[in-house]
């Protein structure tokens, strides 16, 4: 097949992961490919919580004077703390500190943040091309050497040194690379619903999770976007979603029934973009994220927190430092799996203990759920069920 084009690296899927990948590796003087099936701004379904975490690395990216401008357009939503429901009715609320250099956590519909972040790519330097990527490219020994993508209709291939999956939790690139024996496992991947909701009465500045015995070890969320208007959503880990027989389209129903919501909602509701998308977390052990010629960031990796839900500051995490090592890979020569594995090591550092402290709180919320109540009674915004929440979103 005829090659359209050679990079240095080709980066597939623009959403947070993939939008920081391309601009630390343009941003380094590399030729950069970002490849969507989508144009952008594009919706994403998902909590819509930034992390104060997303906020210091997008300023590190230089992009402090868009979030400012977003912030003013009212597509940024300041955030100020937190509020945790339990299954009797007990509530902890907890101020969210600024971070040490001001930086706020934000609900921003992902309309516009992932728009913000794939623009910053382009100007930064990256190529954008919107193609439906099919399958990457191997050659004889394995070694990914560009992919194969779907452009008006027809299938092209396209070439570079390395190749970064950063195609969400479905992702193409994960599926070809990794064995079937070693991806996700229902217990390490939840499914959820998001939709917007117009009409209720908000904490205009507060997120709020609702923890109750039929969604635990899941939660429900209620997170203001704006006056009067607020994402709202629910999701439960998919073995208990199976075992349950559940139906989040009426878990939804049956969440907007309870007196806690129903009294806010006197005058009715109006709701809208209901959508149901999975989640992998990275609480999954031995997952192999590099390859001879490619690297997974973000949910194409499976970095979720499971206790949270919250993935997008581990996308950037993730994407940044798949751009450093692909960087330093790039200039030894070395992009063998050997050269590139040391982002696994590194990927580890930065997120395998919250990851492993969350999937035990996970495990304690779902065995034990009369001790929710008692953890917010009792240890309060001390404990570390809470703090996860406060830090993670
Ligand atoms: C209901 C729900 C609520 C959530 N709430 C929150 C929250 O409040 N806060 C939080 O931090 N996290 C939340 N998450 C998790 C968060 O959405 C993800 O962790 C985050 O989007 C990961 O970013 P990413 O860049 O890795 O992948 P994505 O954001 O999924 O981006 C992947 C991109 O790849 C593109 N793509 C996919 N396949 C192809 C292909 N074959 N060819 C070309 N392009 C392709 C897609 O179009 C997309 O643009 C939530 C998730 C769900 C499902």
């Amino acid at each position: 097949m005829q090659t359209v084009s050679e990079h240095d690296v080709i980066v597939v899927g623009a959403g947070p992961g993939g939008a920081t990948a391309a601009t630390a590796l343009a941003q380094q003087g590399r030729d950069v490919l970002l490849i969507d099936r989508h144009d952008f701004p594009r919706d994403k379904i998902c909590g819509d919580a930034i992390s104060q975490g997303c906020i210091r690395i997008m300023n590190e990216l230089g992009m402090a004077s868009r979030i400012e401008a977003a912030v003013g357009r009212g597509e940024f939503h300041s955030l100020h703390g937190m509020r945790l429901s339990g299954p009797n009715g007990d509530v902890l609320q907890a101020a969210f500190k600024r971070g040490v250099n001001g930086e706020e956590s934000f609900v921003a519909p992902r309309i516009y943040f992932d728009a913000l972040l794939q623009q910053h790519a382009l100007e930064s330097g990256a190529a954008f091309l919107q193609a439906e990527v099919k399958e990457p490219l191997l050659d004889g020994n394995g070694r990914v050497t560009g992919v194969l993508a779907r452009e008006n209709g027809e299938v092209k291939a396209y070439r570079s040194s390395v190749v970064i999956g950063a195609d969400g939790v479905t992702s193409t690139i994960m599926r070809a690379l990794r064995p079937p024996e070693g991806q996700h496992v229902d217990k390490h991947r939840a499914v959820a619903l998001r939709a917007y909701i117009k009409g209720i009465e908000l904490y205009p500045h507060e997120v709020e999770f609702f923890l109750y015995d039929d969604i635990l070890p899941g939660y429900a969320w209620v997170f203001p976007t704006g006056e009067n208007e607020a994402n709202i959503g629910l999701g439960m880990r998919l073995d208990r979603f199976r075992d349950l027989k559940k139906n989040l389209k009426k878990m939804l129903e049956e969440f907007l029934a309870m007196p806690a919501i129903r009294e806010r909602t006197t005058k009715g509701v109006d709701l809208r973009d209901v959508a149901i998308w999975q989640l992998s977390f990275g609480s999954q052990k031995k997952l192999q994220h590099a390859y001879d010629g490619a690297l997974l960031v973000g949910d194409a990796a499976g970095f979720i927190n499971p206790l949270t839900g919250g993935g997008i500051e581990n996308a950037l995490i993730s994407g940044k430092l798949a751009a450093e090592t692909i960087d330093q890979a790039l200039r030894t020569g070395d992009i063998s799996r050997e050269g590139l594995k040391i982002y696994e090591q590194q990927c580890d550092e930065e997120m395998w203990d919250g990851m492993r402290k969350s999937f035990l709180y996970q495990r304690i919320l779902l065995n034990y759920p009369g001790f929710v109540d008692f953890l917010i009674r009792y240890l309060g915004q001390h404990g570390g069920v809470a703090k996860t929440f406060l830090s993670k979103l």
